[in-house]
């Protein structure tokens, strides 16, 4: 069977691209002016045609993607392989303490019907929630992505609807 891949094209000034920050919208050249903005989220970006950059230029720090002929890249993602041990590791940071903590709440009931019996079980979600939370924030940072924009598109999206 054979798949169908888009050709690949050196990004230039002239033609539109689907936007790296909420993968709905199209950037193309804003007229009258270099930067670039999308049709959707409606973000500023700054290319160079020389280097294959898109840089969005209204957030801070900067976000920058290189174009590889066919889609956007993150520039900071480059030579980066996200490995098994990252994967692991943030599998063992949300499930080992909620893992300990429920087994102390097994092994170690609360007296039933104390005033506090629900509180292990409580404990143990939220600490569940905590550490889930603590990883996303985590690869979140790490892809630079912009969380709020891309919720703020898809509200806008649900909204026109
Ligand atoms: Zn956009």
């Amino acid at each position: 069977m054979q798949t169908l891949k888009p050709s690949t094209r050196p990004f230039n000034h002239q033609d539109t691209y689907p936007c790296p920050v909420c993968r709905t919208g199209q950037i193309s050249t804003m007229p009258m002016m270099e930067a670039l903005g999308c049709n959707f989220c409606q973000h500023i970006f700054t290319a160079s045609e020389e280097r294959q950059l898109l840089k969005m230029a209204d957030r801070q720090p900067p976000v920058t993607w290189h174009w590889d002929g066919k889609k956007w890249i993150g520039a900071h993602l480059e030579g980066t392989e996200f490995g098994w041990s990252y994967f692991a590791a943030a599998i063992g940071l949300i499930f080992l303490p909620t893992t300990l903590l429920g087994l102390s709440a097994y092994y170690f009931p609360p007296v039933p019907g104390s005033r506090l019996s629900w509180f292990p079980a409580a404990w143990t979600g939220l600490a569940f929630l905590s550490h889930l939370g603590i990883v996303l924030w985590l690869v979140a940072e790490f892809y630079q992505f912009p969380v709020g924009t891309y919720f703020r598109a898809w509200a806008r999206r649900i909204r026109r609807r």
